[in-house]
This record gives structure tokens, C-alpha cells and sequence, in this order.
């Protein structure tokens, strides 16, 4: 396991500079989102869990996985859809750190899946796309989070490329959080040691948190084996695996009152699969692009299809994956950013697409606005 800090790193951070984008991103913060969300949030861990197929959370399957059983109980959907052109792990994980399709006018334009190698350290996700691509961390950090990238798979260093302390952008409005977006970066190869350290870091915890999970072992048994559901395969027990580590995290929020009801979770896939067979290229079946999309807001939130409140998006057929430019878009990994964003209190952020403009209601409308 290997831990970094950006902290030491932000000592190093350009001196703040004042100029027309700072003057205007003031501007934007003064802008609150809409409450759509409760407002006793303090800290948010967004899950990936890596090839999570939908089909896994449901019953009977669900019986053997209380912990993802206890995240369904808040506003979700099982009919989510990845990047509606691309089912590989980071363009998508991308997409959930920066609210951004692939493609398109507001595209991050990162189409690579291989790990970017140590000889060209200084490719980052702005060098790619000629243009810096704020994520969720720099919003986060810049107004005193402390964020933290965990992840079962090295070629996520590319976020540690990107938003560290050489190529994440200056923090322009003071107080100088520091250049470095990310606070904490970790590596581990097994889904418990990256959930226990997690669980710890939230244990440990003395500011508001935004924390960024990646657990990879269903992928690595779909690649390995494939993606079958039946019981006792082994992409079952790599989701079994998975809903061990979501009950540390659970547990370290269970056991302390500064994180019991003021932590929400949001848990959502890069791909499902596996088609063709032992992976999840194939663009042409739907089967690869059906994500689940859970929002957990703590105990005695009941159980709502987040699809039902968030009437404007577009609730597809089985077979449909969405169009990247239709107007009404399916719930989609990269809503992943923004609503860690609205559940922290803080603006969406800028030049992204997914629940930019309307951010996703995690209650019903009151009755007089909906008529
Ligand atoms: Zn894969």
C-alpha cells in the first residue's frame, strides 16, 4: 500500500494571482444551487465499484449483500447508463471526477485506457484536452475540503497526474487551499485494504470530506472468469467481496456521531458487461453500458426511484443507451460529480454538463411546484 499527501506539496503552490477568472469565479460561488438535497452533509465518498452489473443488486442475489442492501435505501436507480459512447474504465471515471461526457462540446476528450507510463508523467487530462478540466476535487478543495482519491487499479494515477500539486490549477480565491486538488492518493491492490483505509481516514477525520473510491474486484473476476450472476460464480463472490468493504466504511460511519447522519454516499459503476465474453467492449450491447446509480443519505432515508424524482431525465428501455446530445439525458455515471458537489453545498462545477444546469433532486418537488 502506498500513501501520498498533497499537503507538503501545497507549501510549493504559486502565490494567488488576481484576474478576471478569480473575479468570476467569486461571482459563481455567491450562486447557491437549489436545495435539493439535505443540508447536514459533511462528508461524501463517492464509489466506483469497478463492472458493477445492476442485475447483482437485486433479489435473490441481494439477500448475501446486506451492505449494498442498506445503500439502496435512499434515492437510486438500477437503469443508470455509462458515457453513451464508451464502456472502458477512464474515459468513465473521468467523466465521474470532471461531470463530463467523453465527447462532445463539453467532451474531456480522454479516450485512453492504459496506464500513462512514468515516461510521460507530463501528459495530464488538460494537456490531452488543451484546455485545464476542472474536476470535482478542485471545487472541493479550493473551499477547505480535504479530498482523497483511493484506487484498486495504477493507471488512476492519472488523476494524481492531473490534479496534483504540478498541473492542478491555482487556488485563486483565498484562502490558498493549495494547487494540489488531492489531498490523500492511494494505491492498494485489494478491495478490503482500500475500504479499511477509507474507513479509517473517515474515522480520523477533522474537516468536511470528499473522498473518491475505486473498487476494481468484479472487473478483474469478469476479465478472469466473466460476468455471470448465477450463484457461486466468481464474479458473485468478487460483489461479495466488495459489500465486505462497504461495511467498513459503513461501520466507521455507524460508530461515530460527527459522521452518523452528516455522510452520504454515492455508489456508481464505470461499465457493466461482459460483452463480448470476459469483457465489456462491445457498443452495440446494452448489457455494457447498465450501471447502477445508489445515493445514501444515512439511516431512515426511505428507499425512492431517483428517475421518479428527477422527472426531466430520461428513463430508457432496455435496449437504449441514450444519445451523448439529446436534450434529456439518462442518469449517468458523470452525474457522480456534481451531486457530490450539491450534497457538500457547494456549485457545480464549471464547464461540465452532467446536472450542471439542473442539479439532480434527491426529494419530491414540493406539491405547489409541480403544478
Ligand atoms: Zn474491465
Amino acid at each position: 500500500m502506498q500513501i501520498r499527501s498533497g499537503y507538503a506539496a501545497a507549501m510549493f503552490a504559486a502565490l494567488p494571482v488576481v484576474t478576471l477568472a478569480a473575479a468570476l469565479a467569486l461571482l459563481s460561488r455567491a450562486h447557491t444551487p437549489p436545495l435539493t438535497a439535505p443540508s447536514t452533509i459533511e462528508h461524501v465518498v463517492v464509489i466506483s465499484v469497478d463492472g458493477l452489473r445492476p442485475e447483482m443488486i437485486l433479489p435473490p442475489r441481494l439477500a448475501g449483500l446486506p451492505n449494498f442492501a442498506r445503500l439502496l435505501q435512499g434515492p437510486h436507480t438500477l437503469d443508470a447508463r455509462t458515457d453513451a459512447q464508451i464502456t472502458v474504465t477512464m474515459p468513465n471515471h473521468v467523466s465521474m471526477v470532471t461531470g463530463r461526457p467523453m465527447f462532445g462540446p463539453y467532451g474531456h476528450n480522454w479516450t485512453y485506457n492504459d496506464i500513462v507510463s512514468a515516461a510521460n508523467a507530463e501528459i495530464t487530462l488538460h494537456t490531452n484536452k488543451g484546455a485545464y478540466i476542472t474536476s470535482m476535487f478542485d471545487v472541493a478543495h479550493d473551499a477547505g475540503i480535504s479530498t482523497s482519491i483511493a484506487f484498486n487499479k495504477t493507471k488512476f494515477w492519472l488523476f494524481e497526474q492531473s490534479y496534483g500539486w504540478v498541473a492542478g490549477a491555482p487556488d485563486t480565491t483565498p484562502p490558498d487551499n493549495g494547487q494540489a486538488k488531492i489531498d490523500v492518493v492511494l494505491f492498494a491492490e485489494h478491495t478490503n485494504d482500500i475500504s479499511g483505509a477509507i474507513a479509517d481516514r473517515l474515522r480520523r477525520q477533522t474537516k468536511r470530506s470528499l473522498d473518491f473510491v475505486h473498487l476494481g474486484a468484479p472487473d478483474i473476476a469478469g476479465h478472469s472468469y466473466d460476468w455471470n450472476i448465477e450463484a457461486g460464480s466468481r464474479y458473485c463472490a468478487s460483489v461479495t467481496e466488495v459489500d465486505h468493504g462497504l461495511g467498513l466504511i459503513l461501520e466507521a460511519i455507524d460508530g461515530d456521531a460527527e459522521l452518523r447522519g452528516h455522510t452520504a454516499i454515492i455508489l456508481t459503476s464505470d461499465h457493466g458487461g461482459g460483452m463480448p465474453r470476459k469483457t465489456h467492449t462491445d457498443l452495440s450491447c446494452p448489457i455494457n453500458f447498465h450501471i447502477p446509480f445508489l445515493v445514501w443519505l444515512g439511516d431512515g432515508v426511505a428507499p425512492s426511484d431517483l428517475l421518479d424524482l428527477n422527472p426531466d431525465r430520461a428513463r430508457l428501455g432496455r435496449d437504449e443507451i441514450g444519445e451523448r446530445d439529446a436534450q434529456s439525458q439518462p442518469i449517468r455515471n458523470g452525474d457522480a460529480a456534481n451531486l457530490a458537489l450539491e450534497l457538500l453545498g457547494l456549485p457545480p462545477i464549471p464547464g461540465s454538463f452532467y446536472g450542471f444546469k439542473s442539479p439532480l433532486r434527491l426529494a419530491p418537488l414540493p406539491a405547489t411546484a409541480r403544478n
